[in-house]
């Protein structure tokens, strides 16, 4: 039997390596021009950054993680998102030693243990940011910003975000306990047994409850935004404002809950609805406790991340993506003739200068080398057969145009480059 791979993982196939890294580079790109460096931190990390960060009773810490003991007895888990590393990285290497502000972006797979679905992966990849430092509404206007211009580039110009808001240290603990929890307990058995756990423990994780008969119990529960303090609702407005400001399309939604504890005022989510259930590309928000919760000084904070995989698909669907914009078309060399290949390398280094060249050196013959590099999709097939190589010369097919010319091997760099 052929060995597969583990359910809910993907392999990332060179049909869909150019679109992959076409988005990375745009992601760098943006993040280059807003001044976000990058920034990698390990795959796993100790299971206890993810409990106290991302929280215990959520379900990306209690159902979702892979966590294993090292050989040592050490608890570790493989990351379920990238926010908990970053900001330990942050307080490990004392990055905001002296305060000011810190711009982190980065790149990688992520992995939670759910049921596997189109769009929902046990390892997928997400990219996203995090602005460490300033409590200014305007950096969240600006973190949303960065992710519209990115999936902007890669097609999505009309994308709405759905803004929220899950108050603060102020106004949270009143509603939760005065507002919240008895409502929960008003709801009783109408609620599944793990929603009446969380009414105790963690009553707003019961918004993520994926039950029918809970979601329908909870419909008209009151959310946080309806119990916002004078100050976190001042905030909401204000990146409201700017957002409208900056043409900024985006929706006031009082239900949005994230499904990570660490949140504090702002929360948001862009969506692609033909995704269907999954649907969410990416989401984000202020998280102005977490860097006291691992251990450091309080900084305000705020981040997103976006969904590759899911990024991929909406792309695909859409073709919202030119070929032309993957990266430049370069040559394809159809070597007819073994004792060419010497001269074949020498062609195909000297016009790597200038274009991308790949050299058939499987011994085909003219047809089917032709064939594969009409697939390829390459503006020029180079060839090199018998009667090139006793003239040293190249004939040069442009498959735009169909046009054919052999010319000196000396000659070809000059008009490939006068062909831009
Ligand atoms: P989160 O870290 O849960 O806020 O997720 C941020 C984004 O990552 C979501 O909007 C999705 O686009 C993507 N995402 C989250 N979980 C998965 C998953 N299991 N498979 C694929 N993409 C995911």
């Amino acid at each position: 039997m052929k060995i597969q791979r583990p359910r809910g993982t993907n392999d990332l196939t060179p049909d869909r390596s150019p679109l992959m890294r076409f988005l990375h580079r745009t992601f760098l790109d943006v993040c280059d021009r807003y001044g976000f460096a990058q920034v990698d931190t390990p795959i796993f990390e100790r299971t206890e950054l993810f409990t106290r960060a991302v929280g215990e009773e959520t379900d990306v810490v209690s159902k979702e993680m892979y966590t294993f003991d090292d050989r040592k007895g050490r608890s570790m888990s493989l990351r379920p998102e990238g926010t908990a590393g970053v900001v330990r990285m942050v307080l490990e290497n004392s990055l905001m030693h002296g305060g000011g502000n810190l711009r982190l972006g980065y790149w990688g797979p992520m992995f939670r243990y759910d049921r596997p679905q189109a769009g929902r992966y046990r390892q997928f990849h997400q990219f996203g940011v995090e602005a460490l430092g300033s409590a200014s509404p305007a950096m969240d206007a600006e973190v949303i910003g960065l992710l519209v211009e990115v999936l902007g580039h890669v097609g999505f110009a009309d994308t709405t975000v759905e803004l929220g808001s899950v108050g603060d240290a102020c106004c949270r603990p009143a509603y939760l306990e005065k507002v919240l929890k008895p409502v929960l307990k008003g709801l009783g058995d109408r609620l599944c047994a793990t929603c009446r756990d969380r009414a105790e423990t963690n009553p707003m994780r019961v918004f993520d409850c994926k039950v029918e008969s809970c979601k329908e119990a909870l419909a008209h529960a009151p959310r946080p935004m309806d119990h916002l303090c004078g100050d976190c609702m001042a905030h909401q407005e204000r990146v409201e404002e700017l957002l409208t400001e900056a043409k900024i399309p985006f929706k006031r939604d009082k239900a949005l809950v994230r499904g990570l504890d660490y949140y504090t005022r702002t929360v948001f989510e862009v969506h692609y609805p033909a995704l269907g259930a999954q649907s969410a590309l990416g989401g984000g928000g202020r998280y102005d406790r977490l860097m006291e919760q691992l251990g450091g000084k309080a900084t305000p904070a705020v981040g997103f991340s976006a969904g590759i995989e899911r990024i991929l698909i909406a792309v695909e669907t859409e073709k919202t993506v030119e070929a032309a914009d993957l990266g430049s078309r370069g040559a394809y060399l159809v070597l007819l003739d073994a004792k060419g290949e010497a001269a074949a390398t020498r062609v195909a280094t000297s016009l790597r200068e200038l274009i991308p060249v790949e050299v058939d050196f499987s011994g085909r013959g003219m047809k089917a080398q032709l064939k594969t590099s009409n697939a390829k999709g390459v503006r020029f097939a180079l060839i090199l057969g018998e009667d090139e190589l006793a003239k040293a010369a190249v004939t040069v097919k442009d498959l735009d145009s169909g046009e054919q010319v052999t010319l000196p091997e000396s000659e070809l760099k000059e008009f490939i480059k006068a062909l831009g």
